[in-house]
This record gives structure tokens, sequence and C-alpha cells, in this order.
């Protein structure tokens, strides 16, 4: 319920800010009609606190009315075109899960998406399972800005009523997440490693207590479900090209007012050269084991033969081997390369979220009964500073 008290001054400021047109001054007094979604746009706004939201109890709430798992689709610079933005990967990777979830409820799989232009990204996100493409079109979404996007996503949730909604946990859904469920009233489950149904629930997984346990996690009080996924946890779908989203417009009304941080500036620093971890294919990683910066270049050398990447376990980062934008793990980046080669690494769990879910993982440890031979495919018992080289050697030769 939305009440306005007796303390509204009449300043006009909440009427331009409520995307619905719920709002008018009548007798210099705002007047909140039938239209209100409760997004919560005007509360923040008002100078002299004079809008009120009251939720009803959890308990209490009908949620039969809330149908359909979304996805928040996250755009990114295109290298290839300036003017374009493409999806970011994670996006997928959410519809991937995001529609074995919709299949299991017997319900409909949407993305969200918020942007300046309409870009044509149907075809793309229908490709990987999404059936409809709700997509709010409007000049002051030309970047991202928590305040107008979360009002944005409110405003949308509260019209439409999904069940569950996933966000990649990127800077941007990390951001963006929390605000939309502080702002709904409802839970949210940071870093999922895994997501599945449970008596028409979202059953939501996470490493907790530094990664030692699993934890699993339902809201059957609040609606929509809310979750965020790292980038690289869950299995890309096949495509299916032909297939394309229903595309849903949404006009939503966003007053830049609402824009409480304002971008002046943007530095764009980008790699010098090179695949961020994150997106390589072959990953030659180094831990604890590999004893000093210099024994650790062996790693270097194996990894450009190769054409991967570097990565290191938070030990090996911890003692300075390597810089912590290539550490992998809980803490650092999740990584699913197709070959994953493992040096001096004794697999705390805390590295295994990180990389378990690499197709091939090969291990070189000189403990028999290190953890990482857990999940390796291939094991080799044995000194790293003896099996790198030969490896070069072996590779050189060729
Ligand atoms: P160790 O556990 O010390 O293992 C070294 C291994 O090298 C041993 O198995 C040893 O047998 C082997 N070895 C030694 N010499 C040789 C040799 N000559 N040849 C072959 N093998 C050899 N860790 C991460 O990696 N990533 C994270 O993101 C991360 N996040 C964390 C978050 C939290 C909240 C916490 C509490 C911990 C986190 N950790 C993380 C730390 C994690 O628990 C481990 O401490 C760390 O992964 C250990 O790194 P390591 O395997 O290199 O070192
Ligand atoms: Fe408009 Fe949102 Fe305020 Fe309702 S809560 S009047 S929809 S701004
Ligand atoms: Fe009244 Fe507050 Fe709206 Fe101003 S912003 S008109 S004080 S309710």
């Amino acid at each position: 319920m939305i009440n306005v008290s007796p303390k509204c001054i009449g300043c006009n400021k909440c009427v331009p800010v409520c995307p619905f047109a719920a709002i008018q001054l009548i007798d210099k007094k705002a007047v909140i009609n039938e239209a209100c979604t409760l997004c919560g746009a005007c509360v923040q706004i008002c100078p002299v606190s004079a809008i009120e939201i009251t939720r009803e109890e959890a308990s209490a709430r009908d949620l039969s009315g809330y149908k359909g798992v979304w996805v928040f689709v996250e755009l990114m610079e295109s290298p290839d075109d300036a003017k374009r933005p493409r999806i970011k990967p994670v996006t997928f990777e959410l519809l991937s899960v995001g529609r074995r979830l919709a299949d299991e409820l017997g319900e409909e799989l949407s993305a969200v998406l918020l942007t300046d232009k309409n870009y044509g990204f149907e075809k793309e996100l229908g490709a990987y399972g999404a059936d409809k493409m709700y997509l709010a079109e409007n000049p002051e979404l030309y970047e991202y800005n928590t305040d107008i996007f979360a009002t944005a996503i409110i405003a949308l949730v509260n019209k439409h009523k999904p069940a569950a909604m996933l966000y990649g946990a990127t800077i941007m859904g990390r951001d963006l997440a929390p605000r939309v469920a502080s702002c709904l009233y409802t839970g949210l489950t940071a870093d999922c490693t895994a997501l599945a149904i449970k008596d028409g629930l979202l059953l939501q997984s996470r490493p907790a207590f530094g990664g030692n346990i699993m934890a699993d996690i339902l809201s059957p009080n609040s609606r929509p479900q809310m979750a965020t996924v790292r980038p690289n946890v869950m299995k890309l779908a096949e495509p299916i090209y032909g297939k394309v989203a229903m595309t849903v417009r949404e006009d939503i009304k966003i007053d830049k007012n609402l824009r409480r941080v304002k971008v002046l500036e943007r530095h764009l620093t980008r790699d010098k050269g090179g695949v961020k971890i994150e997106d390589a294919k072959i990953i030659v990683s180094g831990g604890r084991g590999m004893k000093t910066k210099e024994k650790f270049k062996v790693l270097e050398e194996l990894s450009r033969l190769l054409g991967g990447v570097v990565g290191a376990s938070r030990a090996a980062v911890d003692l300075g081997l390597k810089d912590k934008s290539h550490q992998v793990g809980q803490s650092g980046a999740t990584v699913s390369p197709k070959l994953y080669l493992s040096f001096g690494i004794s697999g705390a769990v805390q590295h295994i979220v990180g990389m378990k879910s690499s197709d091939v993982i090969v291990a070189v440890n000189k403990d028999p009964n290190a953890p990482i031979f857990g999940v390796a495919k291939y094991g080799v018992v044995g000194d790293a500073h003896e099996i790198a080289p030969k490896l070069i050697e072996a590779l050189k030769k060729k």
C-alpha cells in the first residue's frame, strides 16, 4: 500500500519520476492512483519523506500470480562495432540454465533488456532459449546507472510478476540485483553455483563458510526469487538458431532526476593484448608448489607454446608469483576452458569451485592424495619442476 501523508508540501518532485504516470498534483498535494506499481521511485525523491509504502507480511501474500523465469540481459561494448553493443556471454549462460528451470516449471523464459535503442537481439536471445524479450527502450538507458536501471526493472517486475529472476554476478549485476531486491523486499542469493527447481521453488545453491559447505537456499515467501550467477559457472546450451524471442515493448517513463550518480568521464583500460583468463580456452595454472617467481616462469613458456593463458592459485598470488588478475577460484575468476593444466596446486575447495567446469583437467602434484586429483581427468604424481620442462621440450620438438 502507498500513502501520501499530510507532510506533502506539493513540490511536484515526485510527479515526473513516476514511470507509470501514477501521481498527480491535486490542490497542491500529491495523489497516487491505481496505476502505481509500488516501484518506490517517488519515495526516494520526496524531500520531506511524505510518501510511505507499507508491504504486506510476506506469508500473507498471494504469490500464485508470479510466473515465469526472467534473465537480465547485460550489454557490453563490442570490439568490432563501437555503435552496436553486444550481449555479455554470461547472459547466454543464464538463459541456458533458465530454460531448464522454466521447462521444469512449465512456464516461460524471458529476457529483460534495458537499452537506449533496439539493436535487434531477439534472434540471439531466442537461440539460447528465451521465449520473450521484454524491451524497455529509452534514451536514459544509454549506459548503466543503478537508480535508473533498478527503477525500470522494479516497474517491469511489478507489472509482469515473474517467479524468478537471474542476473550475472558481474560488476553490473552485483550492483543492480541487491538494489532491486531491497526495493522489492525480496531475497537474493549471490554467486550461485547451481540452480534447480524443488517443490515449485527455485533451489539456489552456493558455497558458504569460506567454501567449506554448500548452502541450499529457498525463498518461499517472496517474489521474484532472485539469484546472481558468476560467469563461466553454468554450462552454455547449444544455440537453436531460427528460434526468435517474441519482442514485448515496454514504454517506461524514466526521469533523469532519478540519476543520483553521473558519469563525468570514462577511462577504458585495455589488456595489453592477450585473452582474459575468463575467456581462455587453455589455462596453465600454478600453485604454491611452483615455489618462486623464477620457477613459475616455466609455466609462462608452456602456456605460450600451447596458446593459453597463465592461471594461479590464491597461495601463488599471495606469494607474489603471479598477480591477482590471474587468480582462479572463489575469490578470483571462474573459468571453464577446454584444457586446464594445474601444477603444484593442492585443490582446495575454494580453487576447485573456480575451475571444475573445465572440459579436461590435468593435474601435476607430488602428493598422490592431493584433492585436485578428485576433479582431474588425467593426474600425474610427480615433480612439477621436472614435468613442465619435459612438456615444453616435447612441444618444441613437435
Ligand atoms: P597449497 O594448498 O599449499 O598446495 C600446494 C601443493 O603443491 C600441494 O598439494 C603440494 O603437494 C604441491 N607441491 C609442492 N611442491 C610440488 C612440486 N615440486 N611438484 C608438484 N607438486 C608440488 N584459493 C584459490 O586458489 N583461489 C581462490 O579464489 C581462493 N579463494 C579463497 C576464499 C576464501 C574465503 C578462503 C578462506 C580461501 C580461498 N582460497 C582460494 C585459498 C584456498 O583455501 C587454498 O589455501 C589455496 O587454494 C591453496 O593454494 P595452493 O594449492 O597453491 O597451495
Ligand atoms: Fe509511481 Fe512508483 Fe511512486 Fe507508485 S511507487 S507512485 S509507481 S513512482
Ligand atoms: Fe509531496 Fe513529496 Fe511529492 Fe513533493 S515529492 S509533491 S512533498 S509527495
